[in-house]
């Protein structure tokens, strides 16, 4: 067993962490109050290779394994948490496209996302289908040579902004297998777009988009007839983890920064950090942190070892959004009256992180899959 990255890994986390800070950190808060896409972070994440980490190289990509994809979204995490949003949205539409369309699609709609040219959206959910999204009722009806798109998708993350989207509808009968998968142009008079106006991740934004008939070629469907609904479901087996490590990174740099607070801050004539009431909190949430780090390497190691990896996945998908809402409302308390201010970044960390407690599926839904994988399906929920 051996704990440590490599050389070359540990090279390109130091070159993440740079960038970060340096380029990404100084407009988080002010994307959030801006509330909008900025082109810019858009192009400065493409310029380093963060928008084409699962796209292969032939395909303008980083041909990225996992980890390395997960080693991306903690340390963009770190800096501008929002910003990751653009690796997990990327890095899953182009794995969905990677694996299931054909080499002549990949050639046509991979490079510009790996460019930065598009962005992707994934739309799923529905008014009426979250959770059980199986049972969405977007149609594509056959239509001359193609198709024709009708129907509402929901919660939409980049919604507003994105170019393209890969759309689950519905070709055929009730359930899973009657889904297919599309990938379609955004801009067009059929779709209509409405953005939420939301606690968090502001400057991603999400959004309902209104699908009004919208003409797909028949070369938009992924896969065959009935094959989208797997097709997406095993892309979240592995984004849950790079989700589970951009919550991780917004959390470390709120304990470094409360760390570096309890040495700096006097009290009583002391540094607070002499208080077990303010290192200990902190001590065990960077024991916790460590902890779920672990879980979600572990489970894009084993997605890049071809191993079985849900479980892991799931498990990452619930901890670690959930953990670094805690540790960061621990961490904004450790500043006291401070970091209550928006001058702070530990509000909108907070905010941002909530996110994600809900997006790619709610905690509820991980510990399905935990519980059927531990227990078997017979005496799971
Ligand atoms: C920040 C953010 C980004 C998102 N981005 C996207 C995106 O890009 N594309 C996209 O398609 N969707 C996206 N979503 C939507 C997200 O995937 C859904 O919100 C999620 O799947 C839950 O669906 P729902 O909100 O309709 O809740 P519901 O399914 O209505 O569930 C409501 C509550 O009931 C619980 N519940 C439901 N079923 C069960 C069950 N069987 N057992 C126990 N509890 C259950 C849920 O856990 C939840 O707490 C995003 C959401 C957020 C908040």
């Amino acid at each position: 067993m051996d704990f440590r990255f490599s050389e070359e890994e540990e090279a390109y986390r130091r070159e993440l962490r740079r960038f970060a800070a340096k380029v990404l950190a100084p407009h988080y808060q002010a994307d959030d109050k801006a509330a909008k896409l900025r082109p810019g972070l858009v192009a400065d994440m493409a310029a380093m290779g963060l928008t084409g980490l699962r796209i292969p190289e032939r395909h303008g990509g980083q041909g990225a394994s996992a980890v390395l994809a997960g080693m991306a979204a903690e340390e963009v995490g770190r800096g501008d948490f929002n910003a990751a949003y653009l690796i997990i949205v990327s890095a899953l539409v182009s794995d969905v496209l990677a694996r299931h369309a054909r080499e002549e699609q990949q050639a046509d709609w991979l490079p510009p996302i790996a460019s930065g040219q598009v962005v992707p959206a994934l739309c799923v959910t529905e008014p009426g289908h979250g959770t059980d999204a199986a049972a969405l009722e977007t149609r594509a009806e056959p239509d001359g040579d193609g198709w024709r798109l009708t129907g509402e998708k929901t919660s939409i993350t980049l919604g507003m902004a994105a170019h393209t989207a890969l759309v689950l509808a519905r070709t055929g009968g009730a359930g899973a297998r009657g889904v297919s998968a599309f990938y379609v142009d955004l801009d067009d008079r059929h779709v209509t777009r409405a953005a939420f106006d939301d606690l968090g991740g502001r400057s991603i934004g999400r959004a309902s988009l209104h699908f009004d008939g919208l003409p797909v070629g028949r070369d938009r469907l992924i896969g065959g007839p009935g094959e989208g609904f797997v097709s997406v479901m095993q892309g979240f087996d592995y984004s849950r983890a790079i989700i589970g490590l951009a919550c991780l990174g917004a959390a470390q740099s709120s304990l470094d920064e409360a760390l570096q607070w309890a040495r700096d801050r006097e009290a009583f004539g002391s540094p607070i950090g002499t208080f077990q009431g303010v290192s200990f909190p902190l001590a065990e949430y960077a024991t916790y942190v460590r902890g779920a780090r672990h879980v979600c390497y572990e489970a894009l190691w084993k997605k890049d070892h071809d191993l079985e990896h849900s479980t892991e996945a799931a498990m990452a998908k619930f901890w670690g959004p959930k953990l670094a809402a805690e540790v960061i409302h621990q961490c904004l308390l450790t500043f006291g009256h401070l970091a209550y201010s928006t001058e702070s970044p530990l509000g909108q960390r907070l905010r941002d992180v909530i996110g994600l407690e809900i997006g790619d599926g709610t905690a509820q839904v991980s510990k399905l899959v935990i519980a059927r994988n531990l227990l078997g399906r017979a005496y799971a929920p």
